[in-house]
Order: structure tokens, then C-alpha cells, then sequence
């Protein structure tokens, strides 16, 4: 026979706002291996306290507990749970079932905390047979009696072969038929070698035991020893207390993670409208980031296109100063190009693929009684392929109209709408500057450049712009469309070096500029991009909205959850053990929102892209970044309900599991 717990003088004290209880105030005992002891007094004696610090859960103010001779009060706060799981087992008056599991699962979860590899369910239900429960093995809590309740809680005590059971009024919530049925099991395990420490203020329920300590206000008043109940020598389980704690369980070993994972799902399906509504807000946060995503995606491909089509490899020759454009109009001080300037550039043949003279000026536009005036283009024969002027409706000029200066016009929709209104311009004769010209095609409507309308213009042949109209004799600029776009700086030095050789222009002559399109490009691209976030952020905003949801519904569950995170530290879970356990149920909730929010999300964009005829483009990235973002928002939302779950300490769990205490 040895010592197996021991208490010298030991304290405790709540704080309870301003005022203190000393629920404890000075208790010495000494409890040998084999006894069974009843702790009895009347309400408020301070029972559950002492059985507290007995039971690992909680520690003394002052004074010392040893425990096989080792001091628990030195103890870091994981070796207590490790013991808690080991050595003791726990029984309470409410029972602390988990609901939403089998009675098999209950039995055997403390295991999960055990470190140790194995599913458990043999010794489950031999336990379970050993509380006369084997016929109840499928059944809920819900579908059993409260004295059925209470043994399928001894069961689960037993399941880690413990070497001391606490019970906290085991009988208080039961009749007298299954109160003596409790009874009669425990007191059997006590014969077969287990050491009882039970709370009781029923002195049928007391005379059970081999020892009853009577407290009263915190103190120990009487203790005494049944004469013929010797305490029983041997010990249960086999391995002794050192073996016991020899023991160390890292959080990942034997399939821990698997079985945190296996109890979110659990829990999150108790609670589905709750976790419905939780992950919905995740679903609508994924499904528009990947939905606006592809749509900003689908707009830059889009707008791309058609700065393509709008020639990105253009380059436009014109005379005057970059720097004072349009404003440098004095003589002498423009350079003035000719059709020579045209083919000489055309056959650098490497760098350009086409080039073409324009002259511009302002027309003054009859038809019948309307007048309009207008902007004037002389083109050449392949401005209208550079451009992507080619009417849709009637046709471009032929070669030999630009070569005998032929009084042919193609206008455009803006000029239409101004003189024809709704009838077809197409073979009607108009006037330009008082000639009589014949319109042969409509000009592709291009909308607006800045405050300018590209539509309002009337295109001519170049040659007939200048000889018959504008009486010019020199280009106002040269288009050119360069090779590739790689090749623009390149050809535009080359150019300007030509120009600068043909018309004797010393290297600071500012008399002529040429542009190119990148500025127009990078302009749209930083739309684009201002759009993509834009878009992006509005989304994020609304992943964080469900995030602050997930974080909500995990608070208000953790408040919720109180007894069962008391009872999963009573039966062994360490601080990490239950953050772990509440963040794989938030980022579970956001992942799996982030799933369907994913489909849901390609899925509106096909839609978008389907019948409202939107340019759409999933990206992976945006898959990817969904997810992770989903995930990072479960465990950033999810962080703080979880440590506030984990900061639990059992003393303060207690009175949870203890509710309605007597
Ligand atoms: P018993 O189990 O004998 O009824 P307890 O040990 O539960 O008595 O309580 C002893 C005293 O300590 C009582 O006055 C009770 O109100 C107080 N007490 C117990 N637990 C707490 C707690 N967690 N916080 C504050 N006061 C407590
Ligand atoms: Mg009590």
C-alpha cells in the first residue's frame, strides 16, 4: 500500500469581482492507493473545489499537492493534461455527453488525446459491455435514460485505464433505482483495484465508501475510516504512475489531425443552418473574386484586341514641334513631306511594311438644304486597311480613283446623321468646299478619342484633297505601319534619320514629330488594370465580410461550447488540442465555401459570358488565390474564437460543467 495523493495545507480562493471566496482555507490529507473516499458537507463546503485540485483541473493558491510524490504545483500546464488523461478519470453529475456523437464515439474519445494509434472501438464497447451497455452501442445520448447516460460516463472514465476516478455527485442527477445501479459499478471498480475519490451529500451514497471526509467551510471537520474496508492493493491497467507520465503525444503523431478533422466535420454538420449561413458568406466572397477576376481578365484581353486592330505597330509622321504641337504653324518652321518622303520610307523595307501620305483640313459639307462642316482626310490607297477604315457599308477607293484624283467621298456616321438622317447616303452627290463629290462608302463608326468625334469626318483620296480641294501641295503627315511592334523604336529612329537626311534638317530641328501608340496603350492598360482592382477589392471586401461571419458564428459556438471544451480538457486535451480542433472547423467551413464558391464562381462567369455576351478569361491564378485566400481567411477569422477557446482554463470551465450544481 502507498501514497497516493497528498495535500499539505492547501488554499483556494476565488475572486468574484471585488469581493473574494475562500472556498478552501487550509485542507491536509493524505489518500492511499485502493480507497475509496466520499467527500461529503453540506452546499458550498468547498467539495468541488477540493476535488478540483485533486483532479489536475485546477491549483492551489497556496499550499502543496503531491501526487506519487511529485509536485503537480511545478507541473507545466500540457504534463497536467497528459495526467488528466492517464491517471484520472472523471465522472460528473451532469454526465457531459457529447450529443452529436454515438455513445462508442464518447467512450473513446479521450484517445484522441492519448497519442496513441488505433481506432478504439473494441475497448469501447468492452467498457461499454462492463457498464451493461452493450446492447446500446449505436445509440445516441439523446435516446437513453439519465442512468444509462451516467454509464456510458463511467465507461468513457475507463477507457485510458485510469488509476484514480473522480466523481463530482455521480448520483445527483438520478432516482434511487439507477443511483444504486451507479453505485454498484462503481463500487465493483473499486474492488477490482480502482481509487475512488467521490463527491456526495447523501449519506446512502457516502456509505459506500471505505472513507467519508466531512467538510464544512472550507475545511476538513471529520474523516473517518470504515472499520473491515482495508483499501484494495492491486492497481488497474497494469503500468504504474511513472510509466504513465513517461508518456509524451506530439500534435501530429498517429493520426491525431485525421481525427480533429473527422470531429469539425462532426461538429459543423450538429449545426448545419449555422454553418450553412456561416459559409455562405465565403461562397458569395469566392464566387465574386473569381467571377470579377475573369471579368477584368476578360476586359483587358478584350481592350487588347482592339488596340491591336486600332494598329499598335502604327507610327504617325507629322510636321511641327512635338513639344508646341499644332501651335508651331510659322513658315519655314514645319517640315513639309512629299510622296517621295511616302516610298522613300515604304522601302525601308525591314522595318516598315506600309506607308501611306494623309493631308488634312476642313470641309465644308452641302447636301440639298444641310450644311455641315467637317473634318477633311485626304487618304492614301492603304490608310484605309491601317485605319480599319474600310467601309462596312459600300467600299473603299480603288488605285486608279487616287490616282486621277477622282471626286469620290466615304463618310462618316456622324456626317450622315447630320445631313441624310435616315436615308442611305450610298451614290447621293454631295458637296465639299463647293465640288460636287459622290459618297461610296460609310466609314466604320469608331466613337470618340478624348473630346474628339472620330466620326465626324469625311475621307477623300489624298490627291484629290490636295490639287482639287485643300490646294495643297505637300502632305500634312505620313502613317506608317511598322513590322512589328518590337520594331517601333528602332524604325522610328530610322525614319527620323531619313527625314532629317531628305529635307537638310540639322540633328535639334524640332519641325517634325513622330508618335506611336504606346502612350494610348499604356493608358488603356492602367484602365484595365485600375478595373481589375477596382473589381478585385470589392471582392476581397466581401471575402472578409464572410470571414468576419465565419469568426462570428465560431465565437458565439465557443461561448456555445463551453462544457464540451471543459470536459475535453477534464479527459486530457491540451491548449493546442483545442485551438487546433476549432481552427480546422473554421478554416473546414471556409474551404469548403471557398469550393463551391469556386464552381459557382466560373460558373457565373460562363453565364455572364454566354448571354450577356461578356469577354470572360478564368484565370488559375485566380482559382488558386481564392482558395488560399479562403483558407487564410478560416484561419485568420478563425485565430482568436480558437485561442479564446484554448484559454479555457478547466477551473474556469468547471462551473460550466457544473451549471446547475447543488
Ligand atoms: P460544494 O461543491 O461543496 O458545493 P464548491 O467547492 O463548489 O462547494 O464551492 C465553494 C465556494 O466557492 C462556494 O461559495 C462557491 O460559491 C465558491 N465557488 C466555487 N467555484 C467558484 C468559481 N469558479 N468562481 C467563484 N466562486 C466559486
Ligand atoms: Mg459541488
Amino acid at each position: 500500500m502507498s501514497t497516493m495523493l497528498e495535500l499539505v495545507d492547501v488554499h483556494r480562493t476565488y475572486l468574484i469581482g471585488e469581493s473574494t471566496v475562500q472556498a478552501l482555507r487550509g485542507v491536509s490529507v493524505t489518500i492511499e492507493q485502493g480507497e475509496f473516499v466520499a467527500i461529503m458537507g453540506p452546499s458550498g463546503s468547498g467539495k468541488s473545489s477540493l476535488l478540483q485540485i485533486l483532479g489536475l483541473l485546477d491549483t492551489p493558491d497556496k499550499g502543496d499537492y503531491l501526487l506519487f510524490g511529485h509536485n503537480v504545483n511545478t507541473m507545466k500546464e500540457d504534463e497536467q493534461a497528459g495526467l488528466r488523461n492517464t491517471v484520472a478519470g472523471f465522472v460528473f453529475q451532469q454526465f457531459h455527453l457529447l450529443k452529436r456523437m454515438n455513445i462508442v464515439d464518447n467512450v473513446r474519445l479521450p484517445h484522441i488525446y492519448s497519442g496513441i494509434k488505433g481506432d478504439f472501438r473494441k475497448e469501447a464497447i468492452e467498457r461499454l459491455t462492463l457498464v451493461g451497455l452493450e446492447h446500446r452501442i449505436d445509440h445516441t445520448p439523446n435516446q437513453l435514460s439519465g442512468g444509462e447516460q451516467q454509464r456510458v460516463a463511467i465507461a468513457r472514465a475507463l477507457i485510458r485505464d485510469p488509476m484514480i476516478l473522480f466523481a463530482d455527485e455521480p448520483t445527483g442527477n438520478l432516482d434511487t433505482k439507477n443511483s444504486a445501479e451507479i453505485m454498484k459499478i462503481l463500487k465493483r471498480l473499486h474492488e477490482e483495484g480502482k481509487t475512488i475519490i467521490m463527491v456526495t451529500h447523501e449519506t446512502e451514497i457516502a456509505a459506500y465508501a471505505g472513507r467519508v471526509i466531512t467538510m464544512r467551510d472550507g475545511v476538513i471537520v471529520s474523516d473517518e475510516r470504515k472499520s473491515g474496508t482495508e483499501p484494495f492493493a492491486t492497481v488497474a491497467g497494469g503500468l504504474n504512475f511513472d510509466e504513465r507520465v513517461a508518456k509524451k503525444v506530439s500534435l501530429w503523431q498517429d493520426g491525431r489531425f485525421k481525427g480533429f478533422i473527422f470531429q469539425a466535420i462532426q461538429a459543423i454538420l450538429a449545426n448545419k443552418l449555422r454553418s450553412f449561413l456561416s459559409v455562405l458568406g465565403i461562397f458569395v466572397g469566392v464566387a465574386s473574386v473569381i467571377a470579377m477576376m475573369a471579368l477584368g481578365e476578360g476586359a483587358k484581353a478584350a481592350m487588347q484586341e482592339q488596340l491591336k486592330s486600332m494598329g499598335s505597330n502604327m507610327l504617325s509622321i507629322r510636321g511641327g514641334s512635338a513639344k508646341i504641337r499644332g501651335a508651331a504653324q510659322g513658315a519655314g518652321a514645319v517640315a513639309r513631306f512629299t510622296f517621295t518622303d511616302v516610298s522613300d520610307i515604304a522601302a525601308l523595307r525591314t522595318l516598315v511594311k506600309n506607308a501611306t501620305g494623309v493631308v488634312n483640313g476642313g470641309g465644308r459639307i452641302v447636301y440639298g438644304n444641310k450644311n455641315w462642316s467637317t473634318s477633311l482626310t485626304g487618304a492614301g490607297f492603304d490608310y484605309g486597311t491601317m485605319r480599319a477604315s474600310v467601309p462596312l457599308v459600300g467600299r473603299w477607293f480603288t488605285q486608279e480613283e487616287i490616282q486621277t484624283r477622282a471626286k469620290v467621298a466615304i463618310v462618316g456616321v456622324t456626317v450622315v446623321k447630320e445631313l441624310f438622317g435616315n436615308s442611305n447616303p450610298l451614290g447621293k452627290t454631295i458637296k465639299i468646299n463647293r465640288i460636287n463629290f459622290k459618297v461610296i462608302g460609310i466609314a466604320p463608326a469608331k466613337g470618340f478619342s478624348g473630346p474628339q468625334d472620330e466620326d465626324d469626318v469625311v475621307i477623300i483620296p489624298v490627291t484629290t484633297a490636295m490639287y482639287r480641294v485643300l490646294g495643297k501641295d505637300y502632305l500634312s503627315g505620313i502613317l506608317v505601319e511598322v513590322t512589328s511592334p518590337a520594331l517601333i523604336d528602332q524604325a522610328k529612329s530610322a525614319i527620323s534619320e531619313l527625314i532629317r537626311k531628305r529635307h537638310r534638317l540639322k540633328d535639334d530641328d524640332d519641325t517634325f514629330n513622330i508618335r506611336d501608340m504606346t502612350e494610348i496603350q499604356q493608358m488603356l492598360s492602367s484602365t484595365t488594370q485600375t478595373m481589375s482592382l477596382l473589381l478585385g477589392s470589392i471582392a476581397a471586401i466581401s471575402l472578409v465580410v464572410g470571414g468576419i461571419g465565419i469568426m462570428n458564428i465560431m465565437l458565439v459556438s465557443v461561448t456555445e461550447r463551453t462544457r464540451e471544451i471543459g470536459l475535453r480538457k477534464a479527459i486530457g486535451a491540451r491548449k493546442s488540442d483545442i485551438m487546433l480542433q476549432f481552427l480546422v472547423e473554421s478554416v473546414g467551413m471556409t474551404i469548403s465555401g471557398g469550393f463551391i464558391g469556386i464552381l459557382a464562381g466560373i460558373g457565373i462567369s460562363l453565364i455572364l459570358s454566354f448571354f450577356a455576351g461578356w469577354a470572360v478569361k478564368t484565370s488559375l491564378i485566380s482559382v488558386v488565390l481564392a482558395t488560399a485566400f479562403s483558407a487564410v481567411t478560416g484561419i485568420f477569422f478563425g485565430l482568436w474564437p480558437a485561442r479564446k477557446a484554448a484559454q479555457w482554463v478547466p477551473r474556469s470551465a468547471w462551473p460550466a460543467l457544473h451549471a446547475d450544481r447543488s
